[in-house]
């Protein structure tokens, strides 16, 4: 437990905050806080299995009518008499599902009544806990909720438990191992780090630095729970990714300074935040966001914003904070967050959102904006009009990218790249007399016209991938610029409107 945390919550209940949630899994952490921070007032604790309970011992108590009923429990505490009391009340977060068989609106009602008393009635100081391993919010107790978030422990607190717990057990660990360690724990709770020294010195009777397996292991276990995040494998490097010049190399500076993120900080330098590339259709935002990754030598991880939306009333903000926890939990790593238009359609617009979309985006937003955490987050989109105008100034993201169809020298890049890819960039292809007739033509285009020819050329007598098969295949290939003309018009009218950074430009290639 860090004095931080202590004091901050301590700070909240002098302030007199009424309701305080603290979403948690570790029950027993929560209650030393509690402890650590009550001066003495008196805690009543209502437990996860529907009982009123000594907090100190956790035995049944039944002073107060009814105690084996919530209702009942609260009821005693819902008056004006003075009173300064802690309420501590785990797991209820079922009662406020207004989808779910629990659901208690009464039971609402009661915490609101005592909040409010606390609030306006002088002598009357009852701070009400919600320890509760999900985040659910009621809609009526929103202002009246102070959400009390424990943080994940800092590299000092983690070195410290690791050479605690060597200590305890008389293991003997040399400094480079304490070191490495520390680093890879970066983003797990307490418990957690616990887990797994228990698990290495349980292997092995010892911990090295070969735990750091472990650690991956519970990292991808992590994710794979949160069932909110994805794993993208990593295929795609830099040189994959053709023209785009000066987007690439403003990626390859950050790997600099991402891949030393400790002598940067100590230089004066900000953590980076992100970028947002937005631009046409099939010229390489998601390709680059995967060669980001690769880049930073570090995972891709895709957040489906969709996929967040849930029905209960606080769900969706429940499963961003654990998307955002899960992330950082695996930092370093990028976060790629594709079609970042459609999560947010409509907010601060003239569209409208729905208030969920709203306040998701809201939550983003800070989350991005006080961002600490080794995340760095690739946002693509193409529409850039269903943006919210947020996220098109400068300062949330690092920087904004606009991603524009190839031109000649990137379009010669692009089909060099795919030819190379099927090793058929042979004498026999003359790259230079493809470019004046795929004007309008899309990286995806492109390797469209390469996969065809040589689908085709394998198919024929000889085998071999020309020029002249590749033109034949260009001249039976529409173009995005033809097949969706009026899109492109519209979002080429769009992108003019903005001062984005042309991820185009820098000359022919960036080097790499
Ligand atoms: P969308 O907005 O439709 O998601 P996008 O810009 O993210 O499009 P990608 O998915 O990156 O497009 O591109 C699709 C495929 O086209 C890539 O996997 C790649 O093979 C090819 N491609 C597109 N642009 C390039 C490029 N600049 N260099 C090499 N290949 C490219």
């Amino acid at each position: 437990m860090r004095r931080e945390d202590a004091n901050k919550l301590a700070g909240y209940v002098d302030a007199l905050r009424p309701i305080i949630y603290i979403n948690h899994f570790d029950f027993h952490a929560v209650d030393e806080l509690i402890v650590s921070i009550s001066k003495g007032v008196a805690i009543h604790e209502y437990n996860e299995a529907g009982h009123y309970v000594d907090f100190k011992n956790k035995t049944p108590k039944g002073v107060i009518p009814e105690s084996d009923n919530l209702e009942g429990f609260l009821a005693a505490f819902d008056d004006n008499s003075p009173q300064k009391v802690f309420l501590v009340l785990k797991d209820i977060h079922r009662y406020f599902s207004i989808d779910s068989h629990s659901y208690k609106p009464e039971l609402i009602a009661r915490l609101k009544s005592i909040a409010q008393r606390t609030m306006y009635n002088d002598g009357v100081y009852v701070t009400i806990f919600l320890v509760c391993s999900e985040f659910i919010l009621p809609i009526e107790l929103e202002k009246m909720v102070t959400v009390f978030d424990i943080p994940l422990p800092s590299l000092n607190e983690i070195e410290s438990i690791i050479s605690d717990y060597a200590k305890s057990f008389q293991i003997q660990i040399d400094e480079n191992t304490l070191n490495e360690l520390t680093v890879s724990f970066k983003g797990l709770s307490d418990f957690e780090i616990r887990q797994i020294l228990n698990l290495a010195y349980q292997e092995s009777g010892m911990i090295d630095v070969k735990d750091k397996n472990l650690v991956l292991k519970e990292k991808e276990q992590i994710i794979k729970k949160s069932g909110i995040l994805e794993i993208v494998p990593v295929n795609s490097t830099m040189y994959d990714v053709g023209g785009l010049a000066s987007l690439k190399k403003y990626l390859r500076d950050k790997s600099r300074i991402f891949n030393n993120l400790g002598e940067a900080r100590k230089f004066g330098i900000d953590l980076p935040k992100g970028i947002l590339i937005v631009g046409m259709p099939g010229c390489g935002k998601s390709l680059t966001a995967k060669a980001t990754a690769n880049q930073f030598s570090v995972p891709l991880l895709r957040l489906d914003i969709g996929k967040l939306m849930g029905k209960y009333v606080g769900e969706s903000e429940n499963n961003l904070r654990r998307a955002i926890k899960t992330a950082e939990a695996v930092s370093p790593c990028v976060l790629w967050i594709d079609e970042l238009e459609k999560a947010f359609a409509g907010v601060g617009g003239s569209g409208g959102a729905s208030d969920i979309t709203t306040r998701l985006f809201g939550q983003f937003l800070t989350w991005l904006q006080e961002k600490e955490s080794s995340v760095y987050v690739v946002a693509t989109s193409n529409k850039l009009s269903a943006l919210p105008p947020e996220f098109k100034r400068k300062g949330r993201f690092d920087e904004l990218f606009l991603v524009e169809l190839p031109d000649e020298n990137e379009r010669k890049k692009i089909f060099e790249i795919h030819l190379k890819k099927r090793k058929k960039l042979t004498e026999a292809v003359d790259v230079i007399k493809l470019l004046k007739v795929t004007e309008g033509y899309s990286g995806a285009d492109i390797e469209a016209i390469v996969k065809e020819t040589v689908e085709t050329a394998f198919i024929s007598d000889d085998r071999t991938v020309t020029t002249d098969k590749l033109l034949e295949t260009i001249k039976n290939t529409k173009s995005i610029s033809v097949t969706l003309a009026d899109d492109i018009k519209k979002l080429k009218e769009e992108y003019e409107k903005y001062n984005f950074k042309k991820a185009n430009a820098g000359g022919v290639d960036g080097k790499v």
